[in-house]
């Protein structure tokens, strides 16, 4: 019997790898590893209303009951792949078993950047990725008075909104001049930070923390200038960075996230998706790794068309969401090389959205509480190629 087709990692990628594979007909062994003991779900609710408790677990999950019976796919949970031999095509697992496979997906996803500071372990320091962090930081919060965040990028500040909502304290510790530098354009920032103002919490800007002070718990957190800011509750949220070290060891060619070309070949026989994998963008010009539900699916979808012999360039227009108070954000495009920018709406109104252009060329498009502008900026944007 000829070896199947492995999945490493059941997330996002990985479940939409498989179902794309047997929807356009591949009729082999199909293996879907995940070294979480749940099925395959969805992370955007973890620091939304799942962390809010107005979801159930079950309703996180990506495919009901019978998926992988009805679609002949072994589904290994709890179990994680610790090494890689690409010349024997075959992968060590937790368990102490090994699997041999005929083509290889890598959708290992992405991880919490730590902050690489004494005190980091303390119990009452959380980072927020998987379930499993939420329940910790759920049973944490109800008896936290004075919670820290850790990053003003979309989960610190989602949580911060959640927290917010719950009537507790909250301060955000970021260490760049503004709100979400790396993503947004100093406009938006500037929008977040007088929303997260007006909902009462505390934000401190061009902080940077040199250690979290505790014993037996964390108390709160040392900044550079020696000042200490109280907090029984921190959570680290600095990034995210690619879980690229299976293939690394193996010897793939890794820069933060898995290398890959457009079809997310890595190299013969195995292909990276989603958080994992840094493809070449023609739009952008340029090498991107994307932590978004829209890459972990469409970039599933073109491996598995690949691998079906009927492959497309992969080259998205990319796009996202997040959640704070009463503001719904959309974004379509990356804005990074933008000269100049044009806001349409009112930003006192709630509604507005600003286009981000290169000389004539649109590059992206925020959206807040503003559905039809995002809609239409995706189509205007898929009539754009080439590098920026
Ligand atoms: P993941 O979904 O992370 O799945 C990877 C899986 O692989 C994990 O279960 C991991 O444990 C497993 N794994 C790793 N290594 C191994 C191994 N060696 N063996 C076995 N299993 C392994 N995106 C949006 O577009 N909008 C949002 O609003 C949004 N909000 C988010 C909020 C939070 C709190 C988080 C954490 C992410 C959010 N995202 C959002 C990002 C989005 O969820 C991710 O981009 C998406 O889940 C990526 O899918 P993936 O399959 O690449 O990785």
């Amino acid at each position: 019997m000829s070896a199947p087709l492995v999945i490493v990692g059941a997330g996002q990628a990985g479940m939409r790898a498989s179902e794309t594979l047997r929807r356009l007909g591949y009729d082999g062994g199909i293996v879907l590893i995940g070294e979480e003991p749940h099925p395959p779900y969805q992370r955007p609710p973890l620091s939304k209303k799942f962390l809010l408790g107005e979801m159930a677990e079950e309703q996180l999950w990506l495919q009901g009951d019978g998926f992988f019976t009805q679609n002949l796919i072994d589904f290994m949970p709890g179990i994680r792949a610790v090494s890689l031999d690409p010349r024997g095509k075959r992968l060590q697992l937790s368990d102490g078993t090994a699997r041999d496979y005929s083509t290889l997906i890598l959708a290992t996803g992405s991880r919490a950047r730590e902050l690489p500071v004494p005190g980091a372990g303390l119990p009452g320091v959380h980072r927020l990725r998987a379930i499993a962090d939420v329940i910790r930081l759920r049973e944490a919060v109800a008896d936290a008075g004075r919670i820290a965040i850790v990053g003003g990028g979309y989960i610190g500040l989602e949580v911060a909104s959640v927290m917010r909502g719950l009537g507790k304290s909250v301060v955000v510790l970021e260490g760049e001049g503004r709100l979400l530098s790396r993503v947004m354009s100093p406009l938006m920032s500037g929008f977040f930070h007088a929303l997260h103002l007006r909902h009462g919490a505390e934000i401190r800007l061009s902080e940077r923390v040199v250690r979290l002070i505790g014993e037996d718990r964390v108390r709160g957190i040392e900044l550079a200038d020696g000042e200490t800011v109280a907090a029984d509750l921190v959570l680290l949220a600095v990034g995210g960075r690619a879980n690229d070290e299976l293939a690394e060891e193996a010897g793939l060619a890794c820069q933060d996230g898995i290398m890959v070309d457009e079809h997310a070949l890595a190299a013969p026989g195995i292909h990276a998706i989603g958080d994992c994998a840094r493809f070449p963008s023609a739009r952008y010009g340029r090498h991107v790794r994307l932590e978004s539900v829209q890459n972990a699916s469409d970039q599933a979808r073109a491996a598995a068309a690949a691998i079906m012999g009927k492959p497309e360039a992969y080259d998205p227009v990319p796009w996202f969401w997040s959640d704070q108070y009463d503001v719904k954000l959309q974004i379509a495009g990356l804005a990074q090389g933008y000269d100049r920018h044009e806001t349409e709406g009112d930003p006192e109104s709630g509604s507005f959205s600003v286009s981000y252009f290169h000389g004539d060329r649109l590059l992206a498009v925020d959206a807040v509480n503003a559905p039809r502008a995002h809609m239409l900026s995706r189509r205007a944007l898929a009539q754009t190629a080439g590098p920026a």
